[in-house]
């Protein structure tokens, strides 16, 4: 599992958009560095110059990698997929980020980031289709049902996430809380494939594709 080290925060300044990579404290305007020092990261950061063509394109990939947790190796094998489909490939491209376990997770409102998302699948917290799985880059399917393992800490740490309510559940997945052994188990059901639509960063998939296609 590929991780995301040191200071966030930066991440986002160097993209020039909130990638919402610290849960609930980034919707606090007084912790959130894009809300106080919106520059690029490092002493020259004022002088954010512009920016050349292939960098334009560069930037727009990075973003999306650093959205979704994705390291370089992983973001080739889903663009790899996504140009063997039929459809458009940056659109498919995009879905693909968008079924990851993690993300659905995230967007569930089972973790308040997708860093969470990630620590939560791996450790055990959760089923898919009542089993065991540990993989945070798990491809969704329409029908499949995530579950919290009837464990006091799993369903504690849950229900916190689901307290705080960071991220709106969009409409392709379905949530319920259901009873099961004496315990209200939080359960998401996908019940399509998500659309374009549905994908939650605004980019343009077309900019990606012609840098990968290069
Ligand atoms: Fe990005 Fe702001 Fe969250 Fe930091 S607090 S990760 S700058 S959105």
């Amino acid at each position: 599992m590929g991780r995301t080290l040191g200071a966030v925060c930066k991440r986002c300044r160097r993209e020039g958009v909130k990638l919402f990579l610290k849960g609930a404290r980034c919707e606090n305007a007084s912790v959130c560095a894009m809300e106080k020092r919106p520059t690029a990261p490092g002493m020259h950061g004022l002088k954010r110059g512009k920016l050349t063509d292939y960098g334009i394109h560069l930037r727009e990939k990075q973003k999306v990698k650093t959205f979704y947790g994705v390291l370089e190796k992983q973001f080739r094998k889903y663009y790899q997929m996504a140009e063997r489909s039929k459809g458009n490939t940056g659109k498919v491209l995009m879905t693909l980020l968008e079924r990851r376990l993690d993300n659905i997770v995230y967007r569930l409102g089972f973790a308040t980031s997708r860093n969470q998302a990630r620590q939560i699948i791996a450790h055990g917290h959760l089923l898919l289709n009542g089993k065991f799985l540990d993989i945070p880059s798990y491809l969704v399917r329409p029908g499949d049902v995530i579950s919290v393992k009837n464990k006091k800490g799993s369903l504690e740490l849950v229900q916190l996430a689901l307290d705080a309510k960071v991220s709106e559940r969009p409409e392709f997945l379905e949530f319920a809380v259901n009873e099961s052994a004496g315990a209200k188990i939080p359960t998401g059901t996908v019940l399509r494939e998500p659309a374009a639509d549905d994908v939650s960063i605004k980019v343009e998939p077309q900019l990606i594709v012609e840098l990968c296609s290069r």
